[in-house]
């Protein structure tokens, strides 16, 4: 049977798992007075364990002897020995270098108090599983340099490359200066000139945190998001049914963990924060900043917001950037470059008003014919959208009213007979959708 044969996971798993079952109960680690742990087996990777040297050469032994029944053979080159012993006089464990293990008939290498080695996906020391920091570095220098598109890039980031951090967050040692500064570097990645994004450097966080259906990026918070993890997973290891997590989990480690973690779970209010409410807490910081002001209504219609993080091929890089420097307040006017200063920031086409984004945007006469075009570009891909749907509909209805003349963009009328009067209106962000709607 070949390597990466459908039939060779469940054929390996039957033979290891007889391996396992001959390893003897006086060899092993005593988890507490009824559990010995001396094997833990995932894919086709096998952990042997024991509490003394000579019990983990005896144990070598025995697998050296019943291996060959079946055919199997281990690589001597591919195992790695880790040996931890108390330390007395200190009161701390060390790790020793001076053992001698031998399997197949070759020695295996040792870890070093400084070693690693991968193992799942994530680098291991004798701390235990390593913060992923090296990695998410490698992994944005590569994306950076990748021929690909801005919104391809970040999809990549936000999708593929962030969730990959959470597990060996998760199981490593929790440390919030850790998360803040990958939180940051990972901002960083996105923004300035040489960013993916070409956000300025000054956006608000909860512009990347905010879920996408809200108007953000809906890039995770690790700062927020791991320490809830933890707190989630580890709980859950009490309804465990193996004896083995059950002795474990008895460990002062295990709710010295738990306790840290929920230290740092988001509070508001003096309330625990867990997963599903980090999203509401971004949502409402968006109204606090002035730049992510004109997001707060973004909620209301969450399907049109998809563009933001579905890696789109219908817009050129440029386009996309520009798009989203227009949400979060990012484009040059001068209410934003001159921000904090004295100077004047009328609008530069001569209005006696202050030129923000929504000024220019809405109101200024220089923009007033790609307004016009804008909104009549709306009109016309409704009014096909209604056609195409079958329904009848006329654009060129005038009504007379008490109060005068009314010309509605679109007038439709459903299969059952049902008429409705459709007005195109493109609001900036100065009052709240619902009240636009009902003006
Ligand atoms: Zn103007």
């Amino acid at each position: 049977m070949l390597q990466g044969d459908p039939l060779s996971g469940i054929l390996f798993n039957m033979v290891i798992d007889q391996v396992m079952r001959q390893i003897p109960d006086y060899l092993g680690f005593q988890l507490d007075e009824n559990t010995l742990v001396n094997s833990m087996g995932f894919a086709d990777d096998l952990n042997a364990i024991t509490s003394t040297r000579e019990g983990m050469r005896c144990l070598l032994q025995i697998l050296d002897k019943l291996c060959p029944k079946w055919g199997l053979k281990f690589n001597a080159a591919k195992c790695r020995y880790l040996c931890m012993e108390a330390d007395g006089r200190n009161k701390k464990m060390k790790v020793s270098t001076d053992c001698m293990f031998v399997i197949n008939g070759s020695t295996i290498e040792l870890v070093g108090v400084c070693g690693q080695w991968k193992y799942l996906g994530v680098y291991f020391s004798n701390n235990g599983i390593e913060p992923p920091k090296q990695m998410l570095n490698v992994w944005l220098g590569r994306l950076k340099a990748a021929s690909l598109k801005p919104q391809q890039k970040f999809f990549i980031l936000r999708n593929y490359r962030i969730p990959r951090l959470l597990y060996p967050l998760k199981m490593s040692p929790l440390s919030v200066t850790a998360l803040n500064r990958l939180d940051g570097a990972i901002r960083k990645a996105l923004t300035g000139t040489t960013g993916m994004l070409h956000l300025p450097s000054s956006t608000p966080k909860s512009f990347f945190y905010a879920s996408v259906a809200d108007g953000g990026l809906g890039v995770l918070c690790l700062r927020y998001s791991v320490p809830s993890m933890i707190v989630g997973r580890f709980e859950k290891l009490s309804t465990s049914n193996s004896s083995v997590v059950q002795a474990a989990i008895k460990e002062a480690a295990f709710a010295h963990r738990i306790g840290v973690a929920r230290k740092f779970v988001l509070k508001v209010v003096g309330q625990d924060i867990l997963a599903g409410a980090i999203r509401s807490y971004h949502r409402e910081l968006l109204d606090s900043f002035i730049d992510t002001k004109g997001l707060v209504e973004a909620g209301k219609c969450p399907s049109v917001h998809t563009w933001v993080s579905d890696g789109t091929k219908m817009m050129t890089g440029e386009n996309y950037c520009e798009a989203l420097k227009i949400r979060v307040n990012a484009l040059p006017s001068l209410s934003r470059t001159q921000r904090g200063m004295t100077s004047d920031r009328s609008c530069r086409a001569g209005c006696k008003a202050p030129e923000t984004n929504c000024y220019v945007l809405q109101n200024c006469h220089k923009t007033h014919d790609i307004r016009v075009e804008r909104h009549d570009r709306v009109h016309k891909r409704l009014s096909a959208f209604l056609s195409q749907r079958g329904e009848t509909v006329n654009d060129n209805m005038t009504f007379v009213t008490m109060e005068g003349w009314r010309k509605p963009d679109v007038v439709f009328t459903t299969n059952e007979g049902t008429a409705h009067v459709v007005d195109v209106q493109i609001v900036g962000e100065y009052k709240d959708l619902d009240t636009l709607h009902k003006m």
